[in-house]
């Protein structure tokens, strides 16, 4: 499995359906904030968001926020949606991934981290073996900064991941 490639896509998280999840006998869900649950600084979910959230309880999911940003911005979005969370998490390290699973007892298969970036969020779920990786496409593409040169490095790796599965679907 390539470093920079996820496991599975989806257009948006709340295009993963409950039946995703238990299909591929994940229990644990590990969610990254910043343009997977809504857009960078916003302190509100995306419209859907919190129902997505709500429903995947229900049916029995354990949910916790894992953020490379600070406690500031990270704790009072989770609160928001009712969430565990822990921020400075250092992706694509991946540490945070195998304490989530350790607090909750969760094996690395049962384990899935669910994210828009290539170079944090998949390649921390691709240093932690037997876990899998879901991709999100961003809410909206950062224009400036570190984050906007990440989007250029990323699209190489994204045109093959892409290339291929259109292969694999023919
Ligand atoms: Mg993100």
């Amino acid at each position: 499995m390539p470093l920079l490639a996820p496991d599975y896509y989806f257009p948006h998280i709340t295009d993963i359906p409950g039946a995703f999840f238990t299909s591929h006998r994940l229990r644990l869900v590990i969610l990254d904030v910043d343009n997977t649950l809504t857009s960078h600084n916003n302190p509100d979910p995306f419209p859907g968001v919190a129902q997505w959230v709500a429903d995947r309880r229900a049916e029995g999911l354990i949910l916790c926020i894992l953020s490379n940003n600070s406690p500031g911005r990270v704790e009072p979005f989770a609160r928001k949606l009712g969430l565990p969370f822990v921020a400075n998490a250092a992706k694509p390290l991946p540490f945070g991934l195998a304490r989530a699973c350790g607090r909750y007892g969760a094996s690395r298969r049962e384990c899935c981290l669910i994210g828009d970036q290539l170079f944090t969020d998949m390649l921390a779920v691709n240093l932690f073996p037997g876990g899998t990786s879901i991709l999100v496409s961003p809410w909206e593409l950062e224009t400036g900064g570190f984050l906007a040169c990440k989007r250029k490095w990323e699209k190489p790796f994204l045109r093959r991941y892409f290339r291929g599965r259109e292969e694999r679907e023919k």
